[in-house]
């Protein structure tokens, strides 16, 4: 029997968050109005995540599995689990129950009333760190500000997609891909649910603060082109700069019996500014140039290494 509901979890080096997350999520699926699949993607964990993974499927099989060659990133784990997944609405939630699985059923029941994006969206998460509270204020600001799309404040992964859209996401060749960015891109009937994020259950972030910036990096190079004409500003803001003094430089050569621009002092700051100026530019050139060279590569976006669970149809109707 084919699942109505499919869950995917995105699971790196979780073995402590595990039992615990399957223990909820069994809960909340005991109580789903139809038949439920958890997708576990196993982004390379080095812990006994996978093993742990191998045990659920065995004692529930309702719960699928895949596991990548190596960590390709949790993006990438989300991209998986929506090309495996069966059912009709989808849900995505990380495996630390920062996204509590007894939201499901409340993003389930705006399913039922038609919508196609039910999201969820942070109203608190005081109990995270100041230092991240801090930058993803001002990252998804910042994002709104510059992207092309309307991208929602304070949502991440979590959510619910009905089969069109999953299938419209799958259908989008793009390598390169913020999720919940192509998710705002995409249209469709789209409602936020207010929630509250949770801390951690167990174990350390995943996202250290690098995987984070490359995300948001990502993120705004995908959505807008803002920053390539933030150069082309500087540059011109440069020449009005340099116009001025150029006019400056002969009047005092001519018409004033003292000259301020004496020194060396000056010159060397205008060389330092203009080179920050110019490397600066070529950055931004170089981040759109290497995602460009990354799509024309055509590599596949994931290596699979174990597959299981998706030989049947296991669902079973919780009756
Ligand atoms: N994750 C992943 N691959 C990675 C990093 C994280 O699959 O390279 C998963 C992780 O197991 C978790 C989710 O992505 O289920 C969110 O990660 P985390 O909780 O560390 O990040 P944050 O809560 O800061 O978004
Ligand atoms: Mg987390």
């Amino acid at each position: 029997m084919k699942p109505t509901y499919s869950f995917i979890v995105p699971v790196f080096n979780e073995e402590a968050t595990l039992p615990e997350l399957y223990r909820r999520l069994s809960a909340v699926m005991d109580c789903m109005d139809g038949p439920v699949e958890v997708v576990m993607v196993d982004d390379g964990s080095h812990d006994r995540s996978l093993a742990l993974m191998r045990d659920l499927h065995d004692r529930d099989h309702r719960i699928c599995y895949l596991s990548f060659t190596r960590n390709f990133g949790h993006q990438i784990a989300v991209t998986a689990g929506l090309n495996f997944v069966r059912g009709q609405a989808i849900v995505v939630l990380d495996a630390d129950l920062q996204d509590p699985p007894e939201l499901i059923p409340t993003l389930a029941e705006k399913w039922r009333r038609g919508y196609d994006v039910i999201y969820a969206q942070r109203v608190q998460r005081h109990r995270e760190g100041w230092f991240k509270r801090l930058t993803a204020y001002v990252f998804y600001r910042l994002l709104r500000q510059l992207a092309d799309v309307d991208i929602p404040l304070d949502t991440g992964d979590f959510c619910l997609m009905d089969r069109r859209v999953v299938d419209t996401l799958n259908a989008m060749p793009e390598r390169n891909r913020y999720i919940r960015g192509l998710r705002s891109w995409l249209g469709f009937r789209q409602i936020a649910i207010p929630f509250e994020r949770d801390s951690r259950f167990a174990g350390d972030v995943k996202y250290t603060f690098r995987k984070s910036l490359a995300l948001a990096i990502d993120g705004l190079v995908s959505f807008s082109k803002v920053p390539l004409r933030i150069s082309t500003y500087v540059g011109l803001l440069a020449a009005v700069m340099a116009i001025v003094m150029a006019i400056l430089v002969v009047y005092w050569r001519f018409f004033s019996p003292v000259s301020p621009l004496t020194g060396y002092a000056t010159i060397a700051v205008a060389i330092f500014f203009l080179g920050a100026v110019q490397l600066f530019s070529i950055g931004i050139l170089g981040e759109y140039i290497g995602r460009i060279y990354e799509e024309v590569k055509n590599r596949p976006a994931y290596v699979l290494g174990e597959v299981n669970g998706f030989e049947t149809a296991n669902a079973r109707p919780n009756v």
